[in-house]
């Protein structure tokens, strides 16, 4: 008799643990190199190292305490420094998304990726991915052989953040150094601080809270399952320049890019998106030739507002509060579809 209510109460525990286990939610973490996969050849050597050297189990495995709040799985996209990062690594990520969000079994995706171009790759996500389901961007700034490195803890936070249920349809995500941002208004801001990200015109999104990730806004832009972006069938995304405007610009780069073959330019002015007089009659130029130039500002924060008459009677648009990479990934995605100026204007004005 004892020996049946001890086997009976280890079924019921075994039960309950089961159930327990079956309740968590299931995350697939996509690795695609960067500083948090980074190693150098001391712990206290915090630049010049080798980012994207260390494979994704072996990021799995230094943070066992992801598995009390999901079922994870990993897959390695790439390994790279993301300063080498393409659209079609671009593509490739999207549309792997895309796949694994379209099944029941999957409940949310952590992409880890290298800081400095982690802005265009989240907000590219932000654009072309067709789900609600939290997808989470995180990386580190000190590689993972460091004395403190901070990618265990940001990874951690981001699994946390992509089983949140008030993460899910608020558009792809960034965490690091526990403040959430969205991809659309989030930038880099310190070459090497932990303490780099932040959308510096419109705020962040939330913060952890202790154990918890805490919301306080959502963007009003069009993203994720609300965007008309369907890359599915995109194999290729047509090049896109940005020039950078200086003292003495002359707009022998502006020449360059169409000589390159560019669909679209964004011009990174001084100020409120300033052209200097000397670049202006090559963009008019490109501009007639069919070059879509989106005016965009070298000024961290604000808006590009719509320009002198002479810059709108050429053609050019305006960014309005995205920065040059971000105006960047939107005209390569509506290039993609449309090659009308007020088309591209009314996306500029949407997403
Ligand atoms: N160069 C690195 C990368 O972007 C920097 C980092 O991840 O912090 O891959």
């Amino acid at each position: 008799m004892k020996k049946l209510l001890l086997s009976a109460a280890v079924s019921a525990t075994l039960a309950f643990a089961g159930a327990a286990m079956a309740a968590l939610p299931n995350v697939s973490i996509l690795a695609t190199g960067g500083t948090i996969a980074g190693s150098a050849a001391s712990n206290t050597q915090m630049t010049g190292y080798k980012a994207g050297s260390i494979g994704i189990q072996t990021l799995i495995n230094a943070v066992p305490a992801m598995k009390q709040y999901a079922n994870i799985s990993g897959e390695q996209i790439c390994n790279i420094d993301s300063a080498n990062m393409t659209s079609d690594i671009q593509l490739k990520l999207a549309k792997r998304v895309n796949e694994l969000l379209a099944r029941s079994d999957v409940n949310g995706i952590v992409i880890t990726h290298g800081t400095d171009t982690l802005e265009e790759t989240a907000y590219f996500l932000n654009l072309t991915v067709k789900s609600d389901k939290p997808v989470v961007l995180v990386g580190a700034m000190r590689p993972a052989t460091a004395i403190s490195a901070d990618g265990p803890l940001n990874l951690l936070n981001a699994v946390k953040v992509a089983t949140s249920k008030e993460a899910a349809g608020k558009g792809v995500l960034v965490i690091l150094n526990d403040e959430i941002n969205g991809a659309r208004d989030v930038t880099k801001m310190n070459t090497t601080n932990v303490d780099t990200f932040h959308a510096p015109i419109l705020g962040a999104l939330g913060m952890m809270n202790s154990d918890k990730p805490a919301f306080f806004r959502a963007s009003t832009k069009r993203h994720t399952k609300a965007s008309e972006f369907d890359i599915s069938k995109v194999k290729k995304l047509p090049r896109v320049d940005i020039i950078y405007s200086h003292a003495d610009d002359d707009g022998v780069m502006a020449k360059a890019a169409v000589a390159a073959g560019a669909k679209g330019i964004v011009h990174a002015g001084t100020g409120d998106g300033s052209i200097h007089e000397k670049t202006f009659p090559a963009l008019e130029q490109a501009s007639k030739k069919g070059v879509v130039v989106v005016r965009s500002s070298r000024v961290p924060s604000g808006i590009t507002t719509v320009g002198t008459d002479e810059w709108t009677k050429a053609g050019i648009l305006e960014s309005g509060s995205l920065n040059p990479q971000k105006a960047r990934i939107l005209l390569q995605l509506a290039l993609s579809k449309t090659t009308n100026r007020e088309e591209i204007r009314r996306i500029f004005e949407q997403y």
